[in-house]
Formats: structure tokens, C-alpha cells, sequence
């Protein structure tokens, strides 16, 4: 299994890891329901669901043919109930041609950047998936609602506020939805853990400490791109801090209030001339809950959080990765694993967007939450740079 970065492990070897059956190993003090597979009430597609032939689900043009789009995203549709390949959108043909072979897209339904209108006149596309570098998401998301299409984008949604206001406005302009691809959101590791600190299993919640990190290599096509502040819109923090800052508000269910934050890079690496190794921030939220985040291109695999209650605590680690995510709770009892059916994140947020598409609901990740997160690490940014302790 290739595990050289946080984020780099093949959908094609998850599916050797996906389809566990639900295991409730808790504390005496936990809920005795853990089968936490999303609950209704986050608008998931329950996971029993009977699939949608074919003909019914909702197609999909996916736009950038890279590491996240090839790996993970393309793969995840063959466990889709509501959501299928229909098109891909590629500057390099022998890469397009390649992956439409593999999955079954039709000779017509393969684009390219310059030609992506035409897909105005496949209806087998309803959603245009935008998986390109950051700061090219704003021209594609454009494009695509102009052609009047559905927009899945990644995150971060943009690199300046007015970029992303542009997407939501273009959005609503032509009508058409906006979700941005919180997968994390969707995974049933960090459902549990925000159904176990929202639910008051924890107690009284009082802090949290998130950390991400991975080594950026600049021997690796995505990792230039990264390295860049006007394709990245920033380093580390914009494109794994973002996980850190997501969790707290997901975790908490609330809006920091307040925010302090420290940047270093080390001095003459060529990595760190245009964007930051190593942030750290700490937020504080209307409930008193603080938060301490980390984010860096230069440690290795680290993506977790803990949350600390007065009654226990939670741990998620690995809490943003692919596959392999490991629950704990402790308290004066001692120490559980907890776990919960795997399922997949990304069939999952593919669905739930279908299902909004199709039944004309608002996605849980709309838009307005990566203009948050967007605002909130402008702050960040502007925190570490004054040393201010900022009200947001
Ligand atoms: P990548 O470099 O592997 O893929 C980017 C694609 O964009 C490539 O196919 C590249 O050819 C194409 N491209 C088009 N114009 C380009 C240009 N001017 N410069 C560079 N590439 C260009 O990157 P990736 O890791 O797949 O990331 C793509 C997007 O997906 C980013 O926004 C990233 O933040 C996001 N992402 C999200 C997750 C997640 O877990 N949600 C994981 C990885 C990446």
C-alpha cells in the first residue's frame, strides 16, 4: 500500500480495507448505539440503500485527471449508489484516453480544458468535478454553472474571498448547486466522533488539538503546483491546515470567535520561498472550547485530533486520512477503541451530492463553508503576520 504521504493511498487498495461489519467495543458510560453510519439527519445516503441503475444516477465530468482525481475520486464511483462516470476533462489526451478506457467513458464524452463548453451538450453530465490546482478553481467553476452544470469543487474552495464569492454568486446566478469536497464530512470515523462531542459523551467540551502534516516533495507533479503561491494560494495551512481548522468547527458545530497564529519555514529551503512550511493557530469558540491547530510540509503523516471533554476524551488518529481511521475514547475507566462500519467517504459525499442534485436539497458542504474556512485562514495569515490575537 503506498503510504508516502498522508493522502496517498490507491482507492484500488482501500477496497481491500472497506466493508467491515459494526463493531461496538465502548466505555460503560458510551451510548450502546455506536452503528454511527452517518446519520439520517446529516443527509447521507443511508448505507443500505438500494443502488440507482445506471440510468438513473446522477453523471459526473471530472476536470483535472491528477493524483486526487485518478486515485481516489474516479475509483469510489464503482460504490456509488446514486452517482456515475460520465466524462473527463484533461489537457493531456493519452492520460484522458487512458482512464476512459479504464472506466467506460465514451469516445464523446472525453474534453478538453479549451473545449469543456461542449459538455453544455452532453446530457448525460449534470455535475462538473473541479479538481485542478486551487487557484484555477474559480475559472472552472464559473465555466461549468455558465453551461449550466452542478459543481462539485475541492477545497480549499479558492485562493481569495473574492474568488470564492464570484463561484457562489455565478452558482446561484445560473441556478445550479455548489458543494465543495469535504469528504471528512462524510466519512463515518468523524460522524461519530462529532455525533460523540456535539452529543455531550464527552462532557462539557473544553479544548481540541488537531494536527496535519506531511513533507512536501517537489520531485512529485503535485507537489509544484503546491509549492506556488498563486496556484496553492498559500502552503501548508490552505491545503492541509484546512482538515485542522474544518474538524474544530465540524467538532464543535460553532464559529471561532477569536484567533492567535505563528508561522516558521526553514530558512533557504527552495520549498518554502513562496509559501509557508509550518503554521500553528489556535482558535477560541463562543463556548469556551480553545483549540490548538497545527499544520506543516515538514513532518510526516500526521492527521489527527483530540477532544477533550471534562467527562473524557476523544481521539481520531488517523482522523482525515483515506482509510485505516482509529477512534478512542478514554476516561478514569481507561482506554476503548471504538469502531464504527467504514464505508466510503467519497462514494458517500458523491451520493450525497447527488441526492441534493436530485431531489433539489442543499448539500451539507455548500459553497458558504469553504468561504468560511477561506475567510478564517486569511485571518490566520494575517494573524501570524502581525502577531495580533484577531476577532473573526
Ligand atoms: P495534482 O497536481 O495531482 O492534479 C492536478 C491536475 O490539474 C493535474 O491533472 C494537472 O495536469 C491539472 N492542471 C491543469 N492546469 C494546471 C496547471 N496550470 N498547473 C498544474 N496542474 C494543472 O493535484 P491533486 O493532488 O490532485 O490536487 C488537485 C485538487 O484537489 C487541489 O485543489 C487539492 O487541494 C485537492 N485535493 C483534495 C484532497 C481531498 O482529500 N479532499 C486530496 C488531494 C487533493
Amino acid at each position: 500500500m503506498k503510504r508516502d504521504t498522508p493522502y496517498a493511498g490507491s482507492r484500488r487498495d482501500l477496497f481491500r480495507t472497506v466493508g467491515a461489519g459494526i463493531v461496538a467495543t465502548g466505555l460503560s458510560t458510551l451510548p450502546t448505539n455506536l452503528s454511527a453510519q452517518g446519520a439520517p439527519q446529516d443527509g447521507l445516503m443511508p448505507p443500505k440503500e438500494r443502488p440507482l441503475p445506471p440510468s438513473e444516477r446522477v453523471g459526473y465530468a471530472i476536470v483535472g485527471l491528477g493524483e486526487y482525481g485518478t486515485q481516489q475520486i474516479i475509483p469510489s464511483f464503482a460504490e456509488c449508489g446514486k452517482s456515475r462516470l460520465a466524462a473527463v476533462v484533461s489537457g493531456t489526451p493519452e492520460k484522458a484516453q487512458r482512464i476512459a478506457r479504464e472506466y467506460g467513458v465514451p469516445q464523446a464524452a472525453i474534453y478538453d480544458y479549451k473545449t469543456m463548453e461542449r459538455l453544455k451538450d452532453n446530457p448525460d453530465v449534470q455535475v462538473i468535478y473541479v479538481i485542478l490546482p486551487n487557484a484555477l478553481h474559480l475559472e472552472y467553476t464559473v465555466r461549468a454553472a455558465r453551461i449550466g452544470k452542478h459543481v462539485l469543487c475541492e477545497k480549499p474552495m479558492a485562493t481569495s474571498v473574492k474568488d470564492a464569492e464570484t463561484m457562489i454568486h455565478e452558482c446561484a446566478k445560473a441556478g445550479r448547486k455548489l458543494m465543495i469536497g469535504y469528504r471528512a464530512q462524510y466519512e463515518p470515523y468523524n460522524l461519530k466522533s462529532i455525533e460523540l462531542a456535539r452529543g455531550g459523551t464527552l462532557g462539557k467540551l473544553k479544548s481540541i488539538v488537531a494536527d496535519h502534516g506531511r513533507t512536501l516533495n517537489p520531485a512529485e507533479p503535485r507537489d509544484i503546483w503546491r509549492a506556488k503561491k498563486a496556484l496553492a494560494g498559500g502552503g501548508s495551512l490552505m491545503d492541509i491546515g484546512i482538515y485542522s481548522l474544518n474538524a474544530c468547527r465540524y467538532l464543535t458545530g460553532e464559529e471561532p470567535v477569536s484567533l492567535q497564529a505563528t508561522q516558521y519555514s526553514t530558512p533557504g529551503d527552495p520549498r518554502f520561498a513562496e509559501v509557508e512550511e509550518t503554521i500553528h493557530f489556535m482558535l477560541r469558540f463562543p463556548s469556551g472550547v480553545l483549540a490548538n491547530c497545527t499544520a506543516s510540509y515538514g513532518w510526516q503523516e500526521t492527521k489527527r485530533y483530540q477532544v477533550f471533554g471534562d467527562k473524557m476524551a476523544l481521539e481520531l488518529d488517523p482522523a482525515t486520512d483515506y482509510y485505516e481511521h482509529r477512534l478512542t475514547l478514554t476516561d478514569k475507566q481507561g482506554r476503548k477503541d471504538i469502531q464504527v462500519d467504514k464505508g466510503n467517504q467519497f462514494a458517500r459525499m458523491l451520493d450525497h451530492f447527488s441526492d441534493c442534485v436530485k431531489n433539489n436539497k442543499t448539500p451539507k458542504t455548500p459553497g458558504e463553508e469553504g468561504l468560511r474556512d477561506l475567510k478564517l485562514m486569511l485571518a490566520i495569515y494575517e494573524a501570524a503576520k502581525t502577531g495580533r490575537t484577531l476577532r473573526v
